[in-house]
């Protein structure tokens, strides 16, 4: 690939690192979980290009395996590069007739699959890209890595389990979904999940398509923007629904709405350790090569270990942060100490930012990152008020297409709107509109300003990407049949490249394979 640049690395330093393993002892009214001895991990391999890096990714891991394919078992397609650089492997290869052949009709199809599942837009992509950055798959704390993990029961034995610690047990010992652990390095807090069922699965399928708004897959994958935030209302409450315990003190946790603390940068995080609940083993993945078409249609068939697609920049992190996210029991952190922990996230800030200098008519604004409650809660008064727009132009009955024209039209006039929550404040010649009502009114009409609405998108678009310190993506790879270097094994840890994922695309890809399963039965 052209675009991909080959920089020399630092030979790698790092001693593999140790995942540690949570430990959940069920056994007392409120469980714990127990940070025990870790895993030692050093001895896995995975096989990988010589550095191509651009990045400054480490993987000490195994993202991928090799096990056996199972028809029928849940699959996604995964991107094979950035966006771009697969629509371009397609672009430069004209003269392939994608439907000659089977094999090329199935290359185009799991490429065309693959490039749905990555982030929109590219976002994350610099975030990933930021020299200062680092990104590793475990936070460094006393030689053991702080990451994600599935909690592993203590052992009991002789004992007559019942309820809910009995099913969960049971369906851990089947290595059917569980329980896992997911850090939110937005927010200060670990989450537990626990999987959900079947029939839990069918209920959200049901809801999420009575309360579907077409906005197209163009604003639909848009990362944060509310033209998605009824997905995230719905997901998220139930990713909350699923959650067996946290570090926050229950007492503080039922006084509160976690999605009033919650981040919402931690919105892939919450989704991403959902999924890893209901899937302990992973998933299978297919990715067709996309370095030229004409010469190569390989698709490699393998398993995705999801649990260790959650990259933290370490070096964003203060030793009291990682100290305070070390201790993963339930119940042990108080909103004090989470308060810190997000006020210590120094590239996290809120950030004024100056739009439309060169007219001279110049404003501020001030960007803050909001929770997930005032995600949604924008996102909802957006929609609502252009639905009411819809119902009072064209009447409750008008037909579904005519409706949807006018929605996606009204929602390109108040573009800025989708954004709304991104910003705190606007300042302009020496006053400031800080009330919520006011902005929204405001972004309506900045809205018609081509100049200001492109700036805004802009600005806040880089603060996303800039204020993330944690992001889901799975490495790129080089094709085993078309590259030769392939053959040889590459000892981890490694710097690698990642291409960040859709975590909604994945999830619903996944669980739309596992719905559609039941209904075949
Ligand atoms: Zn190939």
């Amino acid at each position: 690939m052209a675009d991909i640049q080959i920089n020399p690395i630092d030979p790698v330093k790092t001693e593999a690192v140790n995942f540690e393993e949570p430990v959940v002892d069920d056994s007392e009214p409120s469980p714990m979980v127990v940070v025990e001895e870790l895993l030692n991990k050093s001895e896995e391999k995975i096989t990988s290009k010589e550095a191509r890096i651009d990045q400054n990714v480490i993987i000490e891991t195994p993202v991928f395996s090799k096990t056996e394919w199972k028809e029928g078992d849940e699959t996604i397609d995964l991107p094979s590069t950035p966006d771009k650089e697969s629509i371009g492997a397609v672009n430069l290869a004209p003269n392939v007739s994608l439907t000659d052949s089977e094999e090329s009709r199935r290359w185009a199809n799991v490429l065309a699959a693959g490039l749905q599942m990555t982030s929109y837009n590219n976002a994350f992509v610099p975030t990933i890209e930021d020299p200062e950055a680092e990104f590793h798959q475990g936070v460094p704390f006393n030689g053991a890595a702080l990451a994600g993990a599935h909690p592993r029961f203590k052992p009991i034995e002789d004992e007559n389990i019942k309820g809910e610690r009995g099913i969960l047990r049971f369906m851990s010992h089947l290595g059917l979904g569980t329980i896992f652990q997911a850090p939110l390095w937005h927010t200060g807090i670990w989450i537990t999940f626990k999987a959900p069922s079947e029939g839990e699965l069918l209920e959200l399928q049901r809801q999420l398509i009575a309360d579907k708004i077409s906005f197209g897959r163009m604003s639909y994958g848009m990362v944060f923007s509310n033209t998605s935030s009824y997905i995230t209302d719905r997901l998220i409450s139930f990713a909350f629904d699923h959650i067996y315990d946290t570090t926050l003190k229950s007492d503080e946790a039922q006084k509160i709405d976690l999605k009033t603390i919650v981040s919402s940068h931690d919105i892939p995080a919450v989704v991403w350790g959902l999924l890893c609940s209901i899937y302990p083993r992973g998933f299978q993945y297919r990715r067709a090569c996309a370095s030229d078409p004409e010469k190569c249609n390989h698709i490699v068939e393998e398993r995705l270990n999801l649990s260790k697609i959650l990259w933290t920049n370490t070096k964003a992190l203060t030793p009291w942060q990682v100290t305070h996210m070390s201790d993963r029991r339930a119940n042990s952190k108080n909103l004090e100490a989470v308060k810190r922990y997000k006020e210590e996230l120094l590239k996290c800030q809120n950030r004024k930012v100056e739009i439309n200098k060169v007219s001279g008519k110049n404003m501020y604004l001030t960007l803050k990152i909001p929770t997930i409650a005032e995600y949604i809660e924008a996102g909802h008064r957006w929609i609502g008020e252009i639905v009411s727009m819809v119902n009072n132009a064209l009447g409750i009955d008008a037909n579904d297409k005519d409706r949807n024209d006018y929605i996606i039209k009204q929602g390109q006039a108040t573009a800025m709107r989708q954004y709304m929550h991104w910003v705190d404040s606007i300042e302009f010649s020496s006053n400031k509109i800080e009330d919520k009502t006011t902005l929204e009114g405001i972004l309506d009409i900045l809205s018609a300003d081509d100049i200001v609405r492109n700036e805004f998108m802009d600005e806040v678009s880089k603060y996303i990407n800039e204020t993330s310190i944690a992001v889901i993506g799975i490495p790129v790879y080089d094709c085993p049949k078309c590259n030769s270097t392939q053959e040889s094994p590459l000892v981890l840890p490694a710097h690698t490249n990642i291409i960040p994922l859709d975590i909604y695309q994945t999830f619903f890809a996944l669980t739309v394979q596992k719905l559609e399963k039941i209904q075949l039965r």
